[in-house]
């Protein structure tokens, strides 16, 4: 033990003089290897892997990536390193290792016994939380203490609307400027990370949410606010686009005819969805028309404004088919009976029933693949979520499906990876500590059977996953998967651990 500890103080020293990684990250590397030994830090070495950093660089065979804490300390050739006693090894040859995934669309991190543990064990160790209630708030505050083992959670304020919504609670509706300003504040003093938009937001109300999240320095992003042009809602400052909702109008040569239609048609507060239906069904008859030189404006505005696509290709799959075609999914047995039932009886809503809707539907998923191949050559950012809590769309799980399907629309594995990996931390604002490979970062990484660049699907085959330094290996984490499968099988209160007042927040 006593030569082990030595030795443990040599490879701290060692990392302080190697560190040079962490100099440029604006840590001083004797202090931080003084602390560490200081404190007793784990040293954890992921030894012998291909690095595959998120990147264009090229795969770095060999490699050794050391952590420290919640950080990753120096990353090298593993013939560099000295004599390992005393730090943990992980055995990474014949492997890669990537940094840990971004699901950029999520609902549901309240499930505590369900959703963490089942991103965590698909390799998801960050995600943006979509709608931001007091539950998921404090799901939050609990992962960021180390109170709850689960991903870093970027937070969505309530949903904005207009004062009719597709939504009920906990939406929040504005009429007009002031309560859409009041609104912003509120989603500040409650600590969102962002302002989600919707849908049916009024014109005055969209310029104001823009207006007031620029003075607060607070991004906004969410669906395509209808009444607005969605270049419009780029250039106010909107980050993102959710679903493609608008991007095959605004594609399209019947843009214009299409747009016009929709600007005479009221929302009906009766009927709040017949316009959302009506939207969606000009969407897709917009793809039969796909015209190049509209479709080339809407990329280079969209890429000049920095505001991303999100197609949520998982989501829009799930609702282009035959209600029935998930109803056997094996990952059901990680999910509630409630959240089962509500699966069951929601997707009927959306999924196309007659030979005629089913074709039409499948075709319309087909021309989504490829809008967003062409946005991707036009080089508009393009982000990998799935908004999983929608039916059959499966926390962490489902992010590999949406890699498939990026990969699908023309990413090539490489920049596919990418968009979840450091593309997503910048979006997100995080490039100085998420996304990548690198002394200083933290310490979220996924350690892969095979060859992810050669085959996408390989980011299925894990085998080990690093969560802010935490290892969690192949035994521990069928382990967890196996407690989800329990929990999920208990009495519907306990399995949720979330306000059994609350109903499944769907949608969004
Ligand atoms: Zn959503
Ligand atoms: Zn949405």
């Amino acid at each position: 033990m006593v030569r082990v500890e030595a030795n443990r103080r040599d490879f701290l020293r060692w990392l302080a003089t190697a560190g040079a990684g962490l100099a440029a990250a604006g840590i001083v590397p004797a202090c931080f290897a003084q602390e560490a030994a200081a404190a007793g830090t784990d040293v954890v070495v992921v030894l012998g892997a291909t690095v595959v950093d998120g990147t264009d660089g090229p795969p770095r065979p060999h490699s050794a990536v050391v952590l420290t804490g919640d950080r990753i300390a120096w990353v090298g050739p593993a013939a560099d390193l000295p004599p390992l006693d005393g730090a943990r090894v992980v055995d990474g040859r014949g492997r890669h290792l990537v940094p840990g995934l971004w699901d950029t669309h999520t609902h549901g991190i309240d499930y505590e016994q369900l959703w963490p543990p089942m991103f965590l064990a698909n390799g998801v160790t960050g995600i943006r939380e979509m709608q931001g209630y007091a539950e998921n708030r404090v799901t939050r505050g609990k992962i960021a203490r180390g109170e709850l083992l689960g991903p870093r959670v970027v937070l969505a304020s309530s949903i904005v609307d207009g004062p009719v919504s597709l939504l009920g609670p906990p939406v929040t509706r504005v009429a007009n400027a002031e309560e859409a300003r009041a609104a912003v504040r509120t989603a500040a003093a409650q600590g969102s990370d962002f302002v989600k938009v919707y849908f049916y937001l009024p014109r005055d109300a969209f310029a104001a949410i823009a207006d007031e999240c620029r003075r607060l320095a607070l991004p906004f992003a969410g669906h395509w606010p209808y009444r607005i042009r969605q270049l419009d809602a780029a250039r106010a400052g909107q980050r993102s686009f959710e679903h493609l909702f608008g991007s095959p109008i605004a594609t399209s040569g019947r843009r214009d005819e299409f747009l016009a239609r929709l600007d005479a048609t009221p929302f009906d507060p009766k009927a709040p969805r017949d316009f959302f239906n009506l939207a969606r069904e000009l969407d897709r008859q917009a793809t039969l028309a796909y015209d190049p030189a509209t479709a080339d404006h809407y990329f280079a505005g969209l890429k000049a404004f920095g505001s991303r696509l999100s197609p949520t290709f998982a989501v829009n799959r799930v609702i282009s088919r035959p209600a029935e075609t998930y109803a056997h999914d094996p990952r059901l047995k990680y999910l509630s009976a409630d959240i089962r039932a509500y699966w069951a009886d929601r997707l009927p809503l959306f999924a196309p029933g007659t030979p005629e809707q089913i074709a039409q539907q499948d075709a319309y998923f087909d021309a989504q693949l490829r809008l967003v191949g062409e946005a991707h050559r036009a080089g508009v950012g393009i982000l990998g979520g799935t908004d999983c809590q929608n039916p059959y769309v499966f926390p962490g799980f489902s992010l590999h499906d949406e890699l498939d399907f990026l990969v699908e629309a023309g990413l090539s594995p490489r920049r596919a990876l990418r968009a979840v990996t450091r593309d997503a931390a910048a979006f997100l604002g995080r490039a100085d500590t998420d996304g990548t490979i690198a002394a200083g970062k933290v310490a979220d990484l996924v350690l892969l059977d095979a060859d992810p660049l050669a085959d996408i699907r390989a980011v299925r085959r894990i085998d080990t996953v690093v969560t802010a330094g935490r290892v969690l290996d192949r035994a521990t984490l069928d382990r967890m998967l196996a407690d989800v499968e329990a929990a999920a099988n208990r009495p519907v209160a306990a399995a949720n651990a979330r306000s059994p007042r609350l109903p499944v927040h769907g949608c969004c």
